[in-house]
C-alpha cells in the first residue's frame, strides 16, 4: 500500500496516525507526523478537541421558543361583559342607592350612571376597571375575536360614543 502523506510505499506495517482530526495510514517516516491512534493514551490534541466541539458555538435552535411568553391581554382584546347595563343597575339595588348616590359612590356623574344603565353608553375601560375594583366584581371579559362588531372597540370609540349622545340631547 501507498503511505496516505507522502505517496511512497509503505514497507512493513503502515502507521495508522491521526494527523489534524483524520486518521490516515502512513509510512514509519510520516507516522511522527500525525498521532497515533491505537496505541496508549497521548496527549490529546487540542486541534481534534475544538473541531468535535464546534458546533456548541452556533446559537441553539430551541432557544428561539423562549421568547414566545403568552402575552397579557391589551386593552384591545378586552370588552365589557355581555349584560354590562344590568349587572350595574343591579349592583345599584344591591347597595340601595340611587343612581345619583351610586354617581357619588362611583366617583361619577351620575348622568353616567344612568346612560350606563340605560345601554346609551360604555365608559372607557378605565373607569370600568375602576368599578371593578369598588364593587368588587368583574365587568371586563377577553374579547372572542376580532371582528369589529363587538360594542366599545377602544377607549377612544366609547368617549365618542358618548359624546354623540351628548349632543343629541342637546
Ligand atoms: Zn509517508
Amino acid at each position: 500500500m501507498l503511505c496516505e502523506v507522502c505517496g511512497r510505499s509503505v514497507k512493513g506495517r503502515p502507521f495508522s496516525v491521526k494527523i489534524e482530526g483524520a486518521v490516515m495510514r502512513v509510512c514509519e517516516r510520516c507516522a511522527r507526523y500525525g498521532e497515533e491512534t491505537k496505541p496508549v493514551a497521548s496527549m490529546p490534541k487540542p486541534v481534534v478537541h475544538v473541531n468535535r466541539n464546534r458546533g456548541s458555538m452556533e446559537p441553539k435552535p430551541q432557544s428561539m421558543g423562549f421568547s414566545r411568553k403568552p402575552r397579557p391581554p391589551s386593552i384591545e382584546e378586552l370588552e365589557v361583559i355581555e349584560n354590562f347595563a344590568e349587572v350595574m343597575r343591579d349592583q345599584r339595588r344591591k347597595y340601595g342607592m340611587t343612581q345619583d348616590e351610586f354617581g357619588k359612590f362611583l366617583f361619577e356623574r351620575s348622568s353616567l350612571i344612568n346612560k350606563i344603565e340605560t345601554g346609551s353608553r360604555v365608559p372607557p375601560f378605565n373607569t370600568v376597571r375602576k368599578f371593578e375594583k369598588k364593587l368588587g366584581i368583574k365587568l371586563l371579559t377577553r374579547r372572542e375575536k376580532f371582528d369589529g362588531l363587538t360594542t366599545a372597540p377602544s377607549t377612544n370609540e366609547s368617549i365618542r360614543l358618548g359624546d354623540v349622545v351628548r349632543i343629541r340631547k342637546k
